[in-house]
């Protein structure tokens, strides 16, 4: 007996019966005894309608008001689903962000979570009920509506999770797990049973999008275990948990593709110090996130300053750099077909050969790398986006990540009989 607290993302309450079903899973839990919270993301598309929404009104979006509009998506599930509950007999109450004192930053449509006052959740649950929270949500201290990004309900479900020092945190979703790579793309990808935090951190800023990662940040930080699974099906999903050693074990757990990426590059920055604080201080301002970085000198001593961005931000990127160009006498170079394939694994850690295995299978293939970048448990190369998933494909099966792991020959035996 403890609490639980299960997530719901889109397709998973995408209409009527759906959110049926999601309530008759809340209360199964409730019935084994738990206290059960809920988070839950806008109903199916309903955030891409309201952005188009948006986009018949203006092309320059302006961030508080599409906060204030997005939020509404969760607004209208957590009402429904309180609704299904009660209807179920099942007494629930549902909560905004600002009737829990989820407060937040005020960097609008990408707010952080600062602090959630849990006293009013904590009150209806002794009461017997079941508690359904606004994911995606926030307001700041002055009362303003903020959200946290796209795929921003797994933050709140962690953060919620967290607060509450619930047993346990599920993340219900329209997939089985988290995959070896994205299945849509990779047909012969595998769902992974364990997988620490810090992979699954890397996969999720390399573009795997079942979770965000500020979402396992904040359960790496706090040690909340994350239960992804399907809401179609009771079968186990994937546990994201803290690293053990059996992990290292294996080289690659995953391998991810980020296809809207951007390049920027600064030609001509005069090559002394304080120039590149001075770029990235002017950029981090803006809120622009920038993703790798490369500077190199050229023979005449000036440095050319490289780093990526999402497609999202480079009409920002583009404006801040236009200005600051004309302060430090430097040219800017914009592309835009760009994207990024990655392979994760804690075990290269002990392992010594995977970056040429990755680039061999590459070269194969005759597909150019125009950038690598390596952490302790990944490897990324840049590359034109007509590419990627054929690149994506050949490095999943450069490392056997599609096959089943092969069965232990006393299981194997006991099985014949
Ligand atoms: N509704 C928001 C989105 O679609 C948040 C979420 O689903 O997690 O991005
Ligand atoms: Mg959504």
């Amino acid at each position: 007996m403890g609490i639980v607290v299960m997530k719901f993302g889109g397709t998973s309450v995408a209409d009527a019966e759906r959110i049926r079903a999601a309530a008759r899973r809340a209360i199964a839990t409730r019935k084994q005894g738990h206290q059960v919270v809920m988070v839950v993301s806008a109903m199916g598309h309903t955030t891409d309608e309201l952005i188009a929404l948006a986009k018949g009104i203006t092309d320059n979006l302006p961030k508080r008001e599409m906060d204030q509009l997005l939020a509404t998506g969760e607004q209208v599930t957590i009402s429904l689903v309180a609704m299904a509950l009660e209807e179920l007999g099942q007494p629930a109450i549902s909560f905004t962000a600002g009737q829990i004192g989820m407060i937040t930053d005020d960097v609008h449509t990408k707010a952080r979570i600062k602090s959630i006052d849990v006293r009013r959740i904590h009150e209806q649950l002794e009461k017997g009920r079941i508690v359904i929270v606004a994911g995606f949500q926030g307001v700041t201290e002055d009362g303003a509506v903020t959200t946290l990004g796209r795929g921003g309900s797994n933050v709140t479900l962690v953060a919620v999770a967290a607060a509450l020092k619930a047993d346990m945190c599920e993340n219900y979703t329209d997939v089985d797990g988290i995959f070896t790579a994205d299945p849509r793309i990779v047909p012969n990808a595998r769902k992974v049973d364990r997988m620490s935090y810090d992979e699954m951190l890397e996969l999720a800023s390399l573009g795997a999008n079942v979770l965000h990662n500020r979402a396992v940040e904040f359960a790496k930080k706090y040690n909340v275990p994350i239960h992804v699974r399907s809401s179609l099906n009771t079968n186990k999903g994937t546990m994201i948990v803290a690293e053990t050693e059996t992990m290292e074990r294996i080289v690659v757990s995953g391998a991810a593709l980020k296809d809207k990426l951007a390049r920027v590059s600064l030609r001509n920055v005069p090559d002394k110090p304080g120039a590149a604080a001075r770029v990235f201080h002017t950029i981090a301002t803006h809120n622009i996130v920038v993703d790798d970085i490369i500077q190199t000198l050229d023979e005449s001593g000036k440095a050319t300053i490289a780093f990526t961005v999402e497609m999202g931000d480079l009409d920002d990127a583009k404006r801040v750099i236009g200005r600051l160009c004309d302060e430090l006498g430097c040219q800017a170079v914009f592309e835009d077909h760009l994207a990024k394939v990655s392979v994760v694994g804690v075990g290269m850690r002990v392992h010594t050969g995977v970056a040429e295995r990755m680039f061999a299978a590459l070269a194969k293939a005759g597909i150019n790398i125009q950038n690598i970048t390596t952490s302790e448990i990944k490897i990324s190369v840049l590359i034109n986006r007509d590419q990627a998933k054929e690149a994506l494909r050949l490095v999943h099966d450069a490392f056997d990540l599609g096959q089943k792991p092969k069965k232990s020959p006393s299981k194997a035996r006991a099985k014949k009989k």
